[in-house]
């Protein structure tokens, strides 16, 4: 078995015992990259050379005798919304393509103190606004499973690249669903901890009531051990969880007999695929046969959830991208004749069509006119959602659903109706809303062989019981042991991004 197969609680004692270097762990990625990535597209930047260096470094002080830290060695994929000082962020846009942040954000400083090594930025959509990575201004991404259909999106690369075994684990973004959806989508698992739990210093903001960033990877026990890495207190995000946090690999006991898990009818509506509905229907089965006790439960407001969610997110958008305005970074328009049609030339420019879609909406709803009937009107049905969850948390430990209605889509499916790529987030908006927990874990395959991810959500701030009862279903399915047969169409093609 190659280094870069293994997942990061095989790789970490072989590093921490120095059957293997650091330096022969990241090679093995580097080549893995270097092999696929021209098919999959999973990278828009490869910092190849920094990772090789670190790596050396990294060997050099555990030769020395210093003890192996949390995350030593291992290789991590970030999205490329996130701040890497000295390495391009673009946010797969025209408009930060040649944008090289002066600082790193929050959650990669932890990664690097921890001894995690960033082997690249990897493909979304254009600054986290879609479901397909098809918005991506650079190029879209491949679905490892199936080169014709999508990974997902936004955080599309970020899902690719770790089941593609392009990187150990990865960090993605989640304001509506865009860790959650591409992890069932690429058949990993992918968790948007709770609003607060981990620093947004450092990412481009999108909606920022509702932005998390979080871990993907290939299992639960990887999740665990990379979110004790990067949540915890930051003061430079000030929505930021000031208490003390549980050892989250601690509370992985694949025991769930005195758990109550509801499920909200509402999630099984029409637009559920059938096959997405079998697969999650035999999950809850294998769940009762673990000792769960299973109940219907009901959010009456959450049919409103989607509608809400593009208004707010969209209002959010509109006023955090007013930034991009071409005067201190990202792309300028040449020859404007003064200040203000230049900014209007250069976002006219630089931004792509659901960008401008969404900036026109938000500020549409933002209006003098419009915000009453509108923006206000999305913020209350926010709260009944949330009041809706904490109702339901006092009768049961977590929630369950499908993570999305489908599996990973053809590619240009639904590029032209914007509506129907919306439709795919309907089951993981509703917690972004309330600011709970939620993971994606493979539940399933169709008979075509794409995966199918089951979303357990929790109340806020217990990721705790969230990752106990992934872990426990995991544990007693084999689904998050498959692996794409990528080695077809390997050779038609080699080099990921642009390399730096
Ligand atoms: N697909 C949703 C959107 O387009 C969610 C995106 C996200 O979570 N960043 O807004």
């Amino acid at each position: 078995m190659k280094l870069n197969e293994l997942r990061a609680h095989e790789l970490l004692p072989m590093i921490e015992r120095q059957e293997v270097t650091v330096e022969e762990a990241v090679t093995e990625t580097l080549d893995r990259i270097a092999a696929i990535d021209g098919i999959i597209k999973a990278y828009i930047t490869v910092t190849g050379e920094r990772a090789l260096q670190r790596a050396k470094e990294a060997d050099a002080r555990l030769r020395k005798g210093e003890p192996p830290r949390p995350l030593e060695g291992l290789s991590v994929a970030i999205k490329d919304n996130i701040c890497t000082k000295g390495v391009r962020t673009t946010g797969a846009s025209r408009y930060l393509e040649d944008f090289i942040p002066p600082y790193d954000a929050t959650v990669v400083e932890r990664l690097e103190d921890a001894g995690a090594i960033v082997v690249g930025k990897t493909n979304m959509d254009e600054f986290a606004m879609g479901s397909s990575t098809e918005n991506s201004a650079m190029f879209p991404t491949k679905n490892p499973w199936n080169l014709k259909r999508v990974p997902g999106g936004s955080s599309g690369g970020s899902a690719a690249c770790v089941i593609a075994e392009e990187a150990v684990f990865s960090l993605g973004s989640d304001t509506g669903g865009s860790i959650r959806q591409p992890a069932s989508f690429c058949g990993i698992v992918g968790l948007k901890p709770s609003y607060g739990l981990v620093s947004r210093y450092g990412l481009i903001g999108y909606a920022s009531s509702m932005d998390q960033i979080g871990p993907m990877a290939r299992d639960v026990k990887d999740c665990a051990l990379i979110l004790q890495a990067i949540a915890g207190y930051d003061q430079r995000d000030s929505q930021s969880y000031p208490n003390e946090l549980p050892d989250y690999t601690g509370c992985l006991i694949p025991d769930i007999r005195n758990i109550t898990v509801g499920v909200p009818k509402e999630f099984l509506d029409e637009g559920l695929s059938k096959t997405v509905k079998d697969a999650f229907m035999k999950a809850l089965e294998k769940l009762e046969e673990l000792g769960a006790k299973v109940v219907e439960v009901s959010l009456p407001h959450v049919r409103h959830a989607l509608a809400a969610y593009y208004v707010i997110s969209s209002a959010e958008a509109s006023s955090n991208l007013a930034r991009l305005d071409g005067v201190r970074y990202g792309y300028r328009a040449a020859g404007c004749e003064d200040s203000a049609s230049m900014m209007a030339v250069s976002r006219g420019e630089g931004l792509g069509p659901e960008v401008k879609r969404r900036i026109v909406l938000g500020t549409y709803v933002l209006s003098e006119e419009n915000h009453k009937k509108y923006f206000n009107e999305a913020l209350k049905v926010r709260s009944l959602i949330s009041q809706d969850f904490q109702e339901v948390f006092e009768m049961c430990d977590c929630l369950m659903g499908p993570t999305s209605p489908t599996v990973a889509f053809e590619a240009g499916e639904k590029t032209r109706n914007p509506l129907e790529m919306y439709l795919s987030d309907v089951y993981t908006v509703p917690p972004n809303l309330a600011g709970i927990p939620g993971i994606s874990v493979p539940c399933g395959f169709d008979e075509e062989g794409m995966p199918i991810g089951l979303q357990i959500m929790a109340g806020q701030y217990d990721e705790a019981t969230l990752l106990r009862v992934a872990y426990a279903f995991e544990q007693a399915t084999d689904f998050h042991k498959g692996r794409p047969d990528t080695q077809k169409g390997a050779h038609e093609s080699a080099g990921g991004g642009r390399s730096v």
